[in-house]
């Protein structure tokens, strides 16, 4: 058995493998390949809108939330979002708690103002901030709601701050329950939590569109795409299709609300095994420490590369920390079973005795 603690792309369900790659064969038995088939056939129209009403019912969604699927992954909406949002004299609100959101703050500065409404760049990033910022008025404010790469994920979301709520979720969507539908526009890439690279996740409140003044290039302009079900050129089909094997496999596992709860406990194991062990250190702070995405070092190089050897050995997969971070990082995403969690810590435990 192979443990696969990869950042993204990343594990997914065993099923959900084997039923795409049958479709590739013989998509629901019409004897084509989903990838031969047109995007505008009643079959692939069938796997879009179900996937979509899967959306809506495991994130609770209301009735003004509008579910796209869009080209371009998680960077693309890094100027998407204020291109239509943000006007060059208006002024947007970010967090800044990583690699990712630092990313975003600079696609927005390119469309408009930008404010700091909490930063934990003194941390290193280590660290959520517990207070918000709002000063002056803004268009909405951006949050990051798991930062991938420093292993730190926001627990109190400033649900109620007064300006459209909008969160990049591309590393800990459907983990675990949010009030979603407090959102006014969430994000996503597929492949870390929910299916295959080359797709985006777009949930947006349709009420904020329609208030900058600039023209927007069409198929970039949200209001287009929901006009055409995400439907204005070819979309990422096969994508697509898995996303929606994956979601349907989520549901059969109970919903979020399960699956939060199998997340905490590979969560609580790994981070109970990493505090027991004086050899290892976690990254982030205690209250921050991202379900998703542990990150920790070994103070000592030659062990950490030796560490690093041995889960090669015993088929550990994705553990080598980001080049930005170094160390290690054990992403636990909703396919990864508890058994690879509980296989890691006792590797970690024998490894401290020996060390
Ligand atoms: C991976 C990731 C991205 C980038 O996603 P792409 O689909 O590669 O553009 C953005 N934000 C977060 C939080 C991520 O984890």
């Amino acid at each position: 058995m192979i443990h696969n603690f990869n950042a993204g792309p990343s594990i997914l369900p065993k099923e959900v493998f084997e039923k795409a790659s049958e479709a590739v064969l013989n998509f629901e038995n019409s004897g084509l390949s989903i990838l031969e088939i047109g995007h505008r056939t009643t079959r692939f129209q069938a796997v879009v809108e179900e996937a979509t009403n899967l959306v809506k019912e495991l994130l609770q969604l209301n009735n003004e939330q509008e579910v796209l699927f869009l080209h371009g992954g998680a960077s693309t909406q890094f100027y998407q979002i204020p291109l239509n949002l943000l006007n060059g004299t208006d002024t947007a609100a970010y967090t800044e708690t990583g690699t990712w959101s630092v990313k975003a703050i600079k696609e927005a500065k390119i469309f408009g103002n930008v404010i700091i409404a909490g930063s934990s760049k003194e941390s290193n990033y280590t660290s959520i901030p517990k207070k918000i910022n709002l000063t002056e008025k803004t268009n909405y404010l951006h949050i990051t709601t798991n930062e991938t790469i420093a292993g730190t994920q926001w627990k109190n979301i400033p649900y109620d701050c007064g300006v459209p709520l909008i969160a990049d979720m591309s590393s800990d969507i459907f983990s675990r329950v949010l009030d979603f539908s407090k959102f006014d526009l969430i994000y996503a890439g597929a492949q870390k939590n929910m299916g295959a690279a080359g797709v985006n996740l777009v949930v947006i409140n349709k009420n904020i569109l329609g208030k900058v003044k600039r023209t927007i290039p069409t198929i970039l302009d949200y209001r287009n795409q929901i006009a055409e079900k995400s439907m204005m050129n070819t979309p990422p089909v096969f994508a697509i299709y898995v996303v929606l094997l994956t979601l349907r496999w989520l549901k059969k596992q109970g919903g979020v609300a399960t699956i939060e709860k199998i997340n905490n406990t590979k969560a609580e194991l790994l981070y109970k095994t990493l505090d027991s062990l004086p050899i290892f250190t976690g990254v982030a702070a205690k209250e921050d420490r991202s379900t998703m995405n542990a990150v920790f070092t070994i103070s000592d190089p030659i062990l950490e590369n030796e560490f690093l050897k041995i889960c090669n050995e015993e088929n550990i997969v994705g553990i080598k920390g980001h080049r930005s971070v170094g160390g290690f990082r054990a992403s636990m995403y909703n396919a990864l079973p508890l058994e690879s969690v509980q296989f890691l810590s006792e590797l970690m435990c024998q490894f401290a005795e020996k060390a």
